[in-house]
């Protein structure tokens, strides 16, 4: 469909519950233009021209999903990950997300407005539905400085990813995350992390491969979850130092997801993400007699084999203590995994998780009684559309909101697997597990994309969403610290008294 067409497209979705995350209440949605033009009872728009209506009758009409944390044909690890922009978001599309946003990643030393525009060049012409880009500082300069800004000011870049591990790739030292959060906060951009401490991994990596143990599981004892503990607490209080809010990706572990809750407790302005695998699978997968199947599953940081922890992060993901989802989806194929056949640190990270992150929460969070629908929808798009400032454009269903919208039949099941899904990957890591919540169609910037499992989707269709600085959600209260909470100076009289010291004498 050309682009005009799309445009004039007239969406009437009627008879649903329409969920946001403050509310459900049920209620039709007009859409002109790619945009909610009306919300309410009974609408009754001119049926002609062209007027598509859906019926949403028993179901669930919730903004789309907004996966903060993919991968799309990243080169890593001497490999490229299988999914590109155009499998991986007609994949999102199938699971009832309308939004992903990559990470440009550029090598150390290299420009990273030069990695933005070359991510973009791949994302541009293969894109399904909307996305953005976080941009990685992988080293530091007054040029990356510099190059930060410009991407901030010119390019709608709002959020800046270090990695704590990664030594020698990608890795920072605590200076460099120092300089790099201060100038995050200068920018008003949030700063992310990949927390967890890169020279233990090394070390222990190393020692792992001493004692034989080359598969899989040395994946996981070279990096416990004290080592994403520590790095998760070493950047929260390096951000506090600078007063810059950050936002930790991936929360693997229950010890990790703790410091975030304590800090979070404390005051701090932190947010934790954890992925669809961390909630809906486990480490244990990494003891699998069979390497293929434990050598699928590595990602860094690794899922643990505490199998109570993914329940353990949907309930802080319930309560608050956590606030977005994403997936890390960065999907190898066995053939790739294989790289590290004899060697588990040559296993190229990461899993799938872009169509199935939705249907997981929603079985693990929703249909297990942890969540209501609200906290649903604000895990799985609201709280990313105000923390990366999209809302209440995305992540929100009301009058002058983009269209992305999904029917979400809350009774239906389906049962993820490789034979189905859309992700690029012959293996899914959520494989055979039954979920009750099932996309039934899913619109973006008011286009029908998929429907009853067809796609209407054409490679390029998606936009690249431009992120403006200083999110309010997480700016204001920064801000207002920064002006009241500033220490200031005991007034006393000057000290008048004699000053005396001893000379030391050189020998
Ligand atoms: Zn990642």
């Amino acid at each position: 469909m050309p682009p005009q067409t799309r445009a004039r497209q007239r969406l009437l979705i009627k008879g649903g519950k329409v969920v946001n995350d403050d509310l459900s209440v049920v209620a039709d949605v007009y859409v002109e233009e790619g945009v909610v033009q009306q919300v309410g009872p009974g609408l009754n728009p001119e049926p002609s021209p062209g007027l598509v209506v859906l019926d949403a009758t028993n179901k669930l009409v919730i903004p789309g999903g907004i996966d903060t944390h993919t991968h799309m044909e990243f080169p890593f690890m001497g490999s490229r990950s299988k999914d590109d922009f155009y499998t991986g978001t007609k994949a999102a599309i199938a699971g009832g997300t309308t939004m992903i946003i990559d990470f440009a990643i550029p090598q150390k030393g290299c420009s990273l407005t030069e990695a933005f525009d070359t991510w973009k060049s791949w994302a541009d012409p293969k894109v399904c539905c909307d996305y953005s880009l976080h941009v990685a500082v992988t080293w530091w300069s007054n040029k990356v400085k510099q190059e930060m800004e410009s991407l901030v000011q010119n390019k709608g870049v709002n959020s800046f990813k270090m990695f704590m591990a990664y030594k020698d790739i990608y890795m920072v030292n605590d200076e460099e995350l120092y300089e790099a959060f201060s100038c995050c906060k200068e920018l008003g951009a949030v700063a992310q992390v990949h927390a967890e401490n890169g020279e233990l991994i090394a070390q222990g990596a190393k020692k792992m491969l001493a004692m034989g143990i080359t598969g899989p599981e040395g994946h996981e004892l070279c990096r416990p979850e004290e080592v994403e503990a520590e790095a998760t607490q070493r950047a929260i209080t390096i951000a506090n130092a600078v007063n810059c809010p950050l936002y930790v990706v991936h929360v693997m572990s229950k010890s990790s997801a703790k410091v975030i809750s304590d800090a979070r407790r404390e005051g701090k302005v932190v947010y934790g993400e954890p992925i669809a695998a961390s909630l809906g699978t486990d480490g244990t997968n990494y003891w699998n007699k069979d390497w293929a199947h434990a050598a699928a599953y590595v990602m860094g940081p690794p899922l643990r084999p505490d199998p109570s922890t993914p329940g353990f992060l949907m309930n802080l993901l319930a309560n608050g203590d956590l606030s977005v989802t994403g997936t890390d989806n960065c999907t190898f194929d066995i053939c790739q995994k294989a790289l590290g056949k004899d060697d588990f640190t040559k296993i190229p990270n990461g899993v799938n998780g872009v169509e199935d992150r939705m249907s997981v929460i929603w079985e693990k969070g929703v249909h297990s009684g942890k969540m209501d629908e609200n906290r649903f929808v604000a895990v799985t798009s609201t709280n990313a559309a105000k923390i990366f400032n999209l809302y209440p454009k995305k992540g929100r269903i009301a009058v002058g909101s983009d269209a992305d919208i999904v029917i979400w039949d809350p009774k239906a099941t389906r049962t993820i697997s490789a034979k189905t899904h859309h992700q690029a990957n012959n293996f899914n890591i959520f494989e055979g597990m039954v979920c009750h919540g099932v996309p039934v169609v899913t619109v973006s910037r008011g286009k029908v994309v998929y429907e009853g499992g067809v796609f209407n989707v054409t490679a390029g269709e998606g936009k690249y969403v431009s992120r403006p600085p200083f999110p309010p959600y997480v700016y204001k209260r920064v801000r207002q610290r920064e002006q009241v909470c500033q220490p200031v100076p005991v007034k006393r009289a000057p000290y008048t008294g004699t000053v005396s010291g001893t000379p030391v004498t050189q020998k």
